[in-house]
């Protein structure tokens, strides 16, 4: 006798429609993980030690992991009160758009970018409005700040933008931001931002861009450059009384003390630092000149990732044939740099998949 089917809880239709977040996938021996754009190199020094040193697994962390934000408000020049730390920026991009877009509301952001921005409207209750990026890969801010209506209550704006890898400038933000009404969240996403090399790029911390537009946030993570993507650590800048409300809606006690412990510990070696986001700038530099010069067309790569535009499924499936595991997206394909050997592997698969 077979078991009946449980009548299972009744979860709301669109979320029952909504697929899971697609992580990139694991790479077999000697193989290379190029689909999240993660970092290559092992734990910055003195990390692992403050990780092991925070070790009282029965203690709660601290809320608001206080030390890291009053750590990193020195770094910038703010008060404590104008950092917020999550769970990686993910979870403060989560936090920020429950807490200004419900349903009604619209939230709108360029596309495609970061996977992750539909998913979260949509469990907002809000409603998503992509505006196709340009040609280029570059945001279209025009389009961008024509969408917003007076039922928008966030603007997404990801510079460098994954995973096309173009910035934003500093007068182009200005420009748009001049057209976005002051009561609209902007949250701007500068989750690579340590990789960016490019002239006029924006650098919402160091231009302090949240103190002349107050309705702006700028989201930071130690995910990529910093090489803690495990762990889960991310930070917004902004007033003081905007990151109120993330402070209100995010999950309470989410970032581990040892989180927050790493974190710190790599702010303290910012030479080591500097010297492998170079390497990896190199590289990038490398990966694109090398896929343009083989006739790919790879927009300006600001971030740890290159962009094949227009590459199809069966040109991911040929590096993963050659154990370089990369992430297609239905408009192009994304390669994230990792480690110096992957680049001329990744040359050698694009020349004969051209
Ligand atoms: N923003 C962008 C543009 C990203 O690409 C990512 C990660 N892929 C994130 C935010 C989130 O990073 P994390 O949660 O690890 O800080």
């Amino acid at each position: 006798m077979s078991t009946p089917e449980p009548v299972l809880p009744r979860i709301r239709p669109e979320i029952a429609a909504l697929p899971p977040y697609r992580q990139g996938k694991a790479a077999g021996a000697g193989g290379f993980k190029l689909s999240s754009n993660e970092n290559p190199f092992d734990p910055l020094p003195g990390v692992v030690d403050a990780v092991h040193a925070a070790d009282a697994l029965n203690r709660y962390p601290d809320a608001t992991a206080a030390r890291l934000r009053a750590r990193l408000g020195e770094r910038y020049g703010v008060e404590a009160d104008g950092v917020v730390i999550g769970a990686g920026s993910v979870s403060l991009l989560a936090a920020f758009i429950q807490a200004a877009a419900g349903a009604g509301d619209e939230v709108v952001y360029s596309w495609r970018s970061f996977e992750a921005y539909p998913s979260l409207v949509l469990v907002a209750g809000a409603t998503g409005v992509p505006v196709p990026n340009l040609a280029d890969g570059r945001h279209d801010l025009d389009a961008l700040a024509a969408a917003v209506t007076d039922r928008t209550r966030v603007v997404l704006v990801c510079t460098p933008n994954n995973p096309t890898g173009p910035v934003v400038t500093s007068d182009e933000l200005s420009a748009f931001l001049a057209r976005i009404p002051s009561d609209v969240l902007v949250l701007l996403d500068e989750a690579y931002a340590e990789f960016v090399t490019a002239d006029g790029a924006v650098d919402g911390l160091a231009e302090r861009v949240f103190e002349t537009h107050p309705n702006v946030v700028v989201l930071r993570t130690f995910s990529k450059a910093y090489g803690l993507a495990a762990l889960r650590v991310g930070y917004a800048i902004g007033h003081p009384r905007v990151l109120d409300a993330a402070r209100s809606t995010a999950i309470p006690l989410s970032v581990t003390a040892h989180a927050e412990a790493a974190a710190l510990a790599s702010l303290e070696v910012h030479d080591e630092l500097a010297e492998r986001v170079r390497q990896i700038v190199v590289r990038r530099d490398a990966l694109a000149a090398g896929l343009r010069a083989l006739g790919w067309r790879v927009p300006d790569a600001q971030g740890n990732f290159v962009w094949l535009d227009g590459a199809s499924a069966d040109v991911a499936r040929a590096f993963e044939d050659a154990g370089v595991i990369v992430r297609p997206f239905p408009e192009g394909v994304r390669i994230s740099v990792g480690e110096e050997e992957a680049v001329a592997r990744i040359l050698q698969v694009a020349e004969s998949a051209r």
